[in-house]
C-alpha cells in the first residue's frame, strides 16, 4: 500500500477514485500537511457495503473463540502500535500526546473488554407455559454494519464501535471523518494484520455527502453506528427511519456542572477547568455551562478564572495541557462564539484571544465568560471550544431548571456534600450520564454510555452490556420436539 491508499475494500489498499485532493494540515502548524489523498467516490462506498454484503454471513457463523481470539490479538497489537499512533493522532487531531497515548491505549482496553463478551453472552431461556415446547432467545448478528465517526476521539470511538460489531459477528463499513484518516486507516492495517478476513472490515474515506450518505442509505446495511453533530445524526435517522433498522446517533452536548453551596469549592473548580479546557473542549461531554450557587459563585469563579490563566497551551507534541483546534472551521467557529457572547452581553473572565507566540496555528486562550443566562446562544448552543459560561442561581430547583434548559441531554455533574441533593439531581436531571463530585467528561467502558433529547437516540447506548444488544437482534425460538 502506498500513503495515498485510505481506502480497503474486500481486503485490498487502494486509492480513492476521486479526481479531488484530501489535505489534512497539522492544526498546530496548519502549513505542514499531514495528509493528502484522493477521497473514494459514491460508487466505492457502494462497493464496500457489497463486500461487506458477501462477508457477513460466513464471519457470522464463526466461532465465539475465533473472535475471541482476534479482538485480543488486535488489542495486543494496538499496543504495540502505541507511540507511532498515538504521534499520529497529535498530528491529525492536535490533542496533547500524553491524552493521545491514553486515548490508544483505551482503544486496546476495548478490544479486550469487548473480547470478553464473545463467549460469555447469550440468550436466556424462559419458563413455557407448554411441558412440549422449549422456550428460549437467542442473539444474531445484524449483518452489514456502518459506522460513521467523528474527529475528536478518532482511535476510541471507532474501536468502541468496531470491536463490538466484529465481536458480535458483523461485517463492518467504517467511514472516518476526513479530519482524522490516518489514524483510522492504521487501526484497519492493525484489524487486518490481527487477521480480519477480507470483507470483514472495509474503510471509506471520503465526504460525508457522498461516502456517508451512501454507507448510511445503501439497502444492504441493516445497522448503523453513528457518532457526530445533531444535524448529520439526525438527518441519518430520519433518511432510513422507513427502513425500520437499528440506528445508533450519538451526537451533540451543552453539558452543565452545578456548584452548590456545600460543594468542595477547590475540587469543583478542578473539575470544570478539566472538563472544559481539558481536550480544547473537543469532547461531547465537556463542560460547557457552570451553573453555580450565588453563595459561592465569586469564590468558584475567582478559582476557575485563575486556573483557567495558569493552562499551558501549544502543540500537541510539546504536551501541553490545552492543545489546538482541530482544523480551521473549528478555530473560526470558537473565535465566532466569543463574539456572540460579548455580544450578548456576558461578561469575559479571561481568554477569548489568541495565545501570544501561536499566533499561525489554531489556537484560542481558556475563555470563561460569566452573567450568562440561559436565553443567550452560549448558553444554548455547542461551541465544541474551550468557551465556558458561567450562569449564577439562587437555589437547587433553578440550577436543575437551568441545566435542564437546553436541547441536549448528554452529560452533567453536580458538586455537594448532600447526598439527598445529589440524588434528587441524578434523578431529575435531562442527561444520559451523571457525575456526582466529578467532572461531566470521563466515561468507563463497562458503563452504558449516550444522552437524552438531542443529544443521542435514547434506546440505544453504546459500550457496556448495550453495546452487545444493539448489534444483534434477539429472536424468541419455541421448540416443539417431533
Ligand atoms: P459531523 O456530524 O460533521 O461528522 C461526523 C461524521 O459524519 C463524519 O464522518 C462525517 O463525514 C459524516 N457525515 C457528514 N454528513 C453526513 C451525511 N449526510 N451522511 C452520512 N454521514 C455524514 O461531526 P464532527 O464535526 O466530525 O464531530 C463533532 C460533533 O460530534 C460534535 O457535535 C460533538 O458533540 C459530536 N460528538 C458526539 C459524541 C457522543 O458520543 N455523543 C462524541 C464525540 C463527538
Amino acid at each position: 500500500m502506498t500513503d495515498t491508499q485510505y481506502q480497503y475494500i474486500d481486503g485490498d489498499w487502494r486509492d480513492g477514485d476521486s479526481t479531488d485532493e484530501t489535505t489534512v494540515h497539522d492544526p498546530a502548524a496548519p502549513e505542514e500537511v499531514v495528509a493528502a489523498f484522493p477521497p473514494a467516490t459514491r460508487a466505492q462506498a457502494t462497493e464496500a457495503v457489497s463486500a461487506a454484503a458477501s462477508a457477513a454471513e460466513s464471519w457470522g457463523e464463526t466461532t465465539p473463540d475465533e473472535r475471541e481470539a482476534l479482538l485480543y490479538e488486535a488489542a495486543d497489537r494496538i499496543e504495540e502500535d502505541l507511540d507511532a499512533l498515538a504521534e499520529t493522532l497529535t498530528r491529525e487531531e492536535g490533542k496533547p500526546v500524553s491524552s493521545s497515548r491514553a486515548e490508544v491505549g483505551r482503544a486496546a482496553e476495548l478490544f479486550r473488554f469487548m473480547a470478553s463478551y464473545a463467549r460469555t453472552t447469550t440468550g436466556e431461556t424462559v419458563p413455557s407455559s407448554d411441558p412440549e415446547t422449549f422456550t428460549y432467545t437467542v442473539r444474531e448478528p445484524l449483518g452489514v454494519v456502518a459506522l460513521v465517526t467523528p474527529w475528536n476521539f478518532p482511535v476510541a470511538t471507532p474501536s468502541w464501535k468496531l470491536a463490538a460489531a466484529l465481536v458480535t459477528g458483523n461485517a463492518v463499513v467504517f467511514k472516518p471523518s476526513s479530519e482524522t484518516p490516518t489514524v483510522a486507516k492504521r487501526l484497519v492495517e492493525i484489524l487486518d494484520d490481527a487477521g480480519v478476513p477480507d470483507g470483514v472490515v472495509n474503510l471509506v474515506v471520503g465526504p460525508g455527502s457522498t461516502v456517508g450518505d451512501e454507507v448510511t442509505t445503501n439497502e444492504a446495511v441493516d445497522g448503523i453506528s453513528f457518532t457526530g453533530s445533531t444535524t448529520v445524526g439526525q438527518h441519518i435517522a430520519e433518511a432510513v427511519a422507513a427502513r425500520g433498522i437499528p440506528v445508533q446517533t450519538e451526537m451533540g452536548g451543552k453539558n452543565p456542572q452545578v456548584v452548590l453551596p456545600d460543594a468542595d469549592i477547590e475540587d469543583a473548580a478542578d473539575a470544570a477547568v478539566s472538563g472544559a479546557f481539558g481536550l480544547t473542549g473537543q469532547a461531547c461531554t465537556a463542560t460547557s455551562r457552570l451553573i453555580v450557587h450565588e453563595d459561592v459563585a465569586d469564590e468558584l469563579v475567582s478559582a476557575v478564572g485563575a486556573r483557567a490563566e495558569s493552562l499551558s497551551v501549544g502543540p500537541g507534541m510539546d504536551d501541553p495541557d490545552m492543545g489546538p483546534a482541530v482544523s480551521a472551521d473549528q478555530d473560526e467557529t470558537n473565535f465566532e462564539y466569543v463574539d456572540v457572547a460579548r455580544d450578548e452581553g456576558a461578561t469575559l473572565l479571561t481568554g477569548g484571544g489568541r495565545p501570544e507566540g501561536l499566533e499561525s496555528g489554531y489556537f484560542i486562550e481558556p475563555t470563561v465568560f460569566t452573567d450568562v443566562d440561559s436565553g443567550m446562544r452560549i448558553a444554548q448552543e455547542e461551541v465544541f471550544g474551550p468557551v465556558l459560561a458561567v450562569m449564577e442561581v439562587s437555589g437547587f430547583e433553578e440550577a436543575v431548571r437551568v441545566a435542564n434548559d437546553v436541547d441536549f441531554g448528554l452529560s452533567a455533574s453536580v458538586f455537594t456534600a448532600d447526598m439527598t441533593r445529589s440524588r434528587a439531581f441524578a434523578r431529575q436531571v435531562e442527561a444520559g450520564v451523571v457525575k456526582i463530585n466529578g467532572t461531566t467528561t470521563g466515561s468507563q467502558i463497562q458503563m452504558p454510555f449516550g444522552g437524552m433529547k438531542a443529544s443521542s437516540s435514547e434506546t440505544k447506548k453504546e459500550m457496556g452490556q448495550r453495546a452487545y444488544e444493539f448489534y444483534t437482534h434477539e429472536k424468541a425460538v419455541y421448540r416443539t420436539d417431533p
